[in-house]
Parts: structure tokens; C-alpha cells; sequence
């Protein structure tokens, strides 16, 4: 069982997303990692196998910062744990997600995607989730609609937490069969 967690501030909100994986490593887990959102900036990113404590021994040397994000511990069920296979997974740079669960149609979500031309680089369910948003945003859907049309797609359990460098405001959350909470401070 793995851990997602998303924060959306008006202050640098790694540290918070630090915090809240530290509080469900308790779940277990093989990797971790980080994708922030800034002014004026893209989607940074940083990914680790083994546990928060290394996730935060790499953000001294790599430092990101930003207003918005997404974090995420892997329990890994599609691909070993590595970094390629660690979240946030990312298309084209411009959608970063985390996703706690498992989708189950995955294999034919892969093959239409490379079908239509998508290169995807990790092992994992996950993965193909980000690039169908993509997908469906390159074909004109605002990203709220994006996210839809794609959970329309999917079977199987997940918690994803999305964002978009088109979209620095929002976190967009949806769930099906697993847990997921908000909270407003
Ligand atoms: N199925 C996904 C993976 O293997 C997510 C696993 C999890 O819930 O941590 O990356």
C-alpha cells in the first residue's frame, strides 16, 4: 500500500509534502518521490528507491521548491522498484501524477498509446494514465475534462493526484476503490 500526497499553498509546500509522506511511510513502501510546481517555472522533479529519509538527502543536493505539488511512496506492483518506475510519472513534461492502486487494463491503455505515438519510459501501470491525459488535453479538453476522460478509460482500483503546468492552481484528485481524503487549512 503506498502513500500519495498533494498540497497546494501560498508557501514553498515541500516541506509539507515531506511531512506528509514521513506520516504514511507506516504503509511500507520501496521508493519515493517529488514533483513541485512553480512561478514561472516547469514541473520539477525527484525520484529515489529506498525510503523518505533519502528522498530528503537528495532534495539538500537538488533542491525544488513551489507552491503546488504531488509526492508519492511506491509499493510496487507493475515493474521493480528503480527510479524509472518511482512517481511522479510525467508526460511530456507538462503532467506530473501519483497513483496508489493498480490499473488492470493497462496493457491495452499501452499499446493504443504507443499506437498513437507516445513513447512510455517506466514499467508501470501508472504511467500510461499521465500520457492519456496528455492525450486527451492535446486534443483540445480542458484539464478537468481531460482527467475525466480518462478515469472513464481505466478499470481497476486507484487514488491519483494530478497536476499540470498549464494549470499551477489546482491539484486534480479522484479515486475509485481506494482511500483518499482533502483537507482545506
Ligand atoms: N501500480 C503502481 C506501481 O506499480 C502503484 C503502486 C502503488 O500503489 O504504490 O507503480
Amino acid at each position: 500500500m503506498c502513500g500519495i500526497v498533494g498540497a497546494n499553498a501560498q508557501r514553498d509546500v515541500t516541506p509539507l509534502l515531506i511531512e506528509g509522506l514521513k506520516r504514511l511511510e507506516y504503509r511500507g513502501y520501496d521508493s519515493a518521490g517529488i514533483a513541485v510546481l512553480d512561478h514561472d517555472k516547469s514541473i520539477q522533479r525527484l525520484r529515489v528507491v529506498g525510503k523518505v529519509r533519502e528522498l530528503e538527502l537528495a532534495l539538500t543536493k537538488n533542491p525544488v521548491h513551489g507552491f503546488c505539488g504531488i509526492a508519492h511512496t511506491r509499493w510496487a506492483t507493475h515493474g521493480k522498484p528503480s527510479e524509472i518506475n518511482a512517481h511522479p510519472h510525467m508526460s511530456h513534461h507538462n503532467i506530473a501524477l501519483v497513483h496508489n492502486g493498480i490499473i488492470e487494463n493497462h496493457v491495452k491503455l499501452r499499446q493504443e498509446l504507443i499506437e498513437s505515438g507516445y513513447h512510455l519510459v517506466s514499467d508501470t501501470d501508472s504511467e500510461v494514465v499521465a500520457h492519456l491525459i496528455h492525450q486527451q488535453i492535446s486534443k483540445g479538453s480542458t484539464f478537468l475534462d481531460a482527467v475525466k476522460q480518462t478515469v472513464a478509460k481505466l478499470e481497476g482500483a486507484y487514488a491519483l493526484a494530478i497536476i499540470a503546468e498549464n494549470e499551477p492552481q489546482h491539484i486534480i484528485a479522484v479515486r475509485s476503490g481506494c482511500p483518499l481524503v482533502i483537507g482545506l487549512g
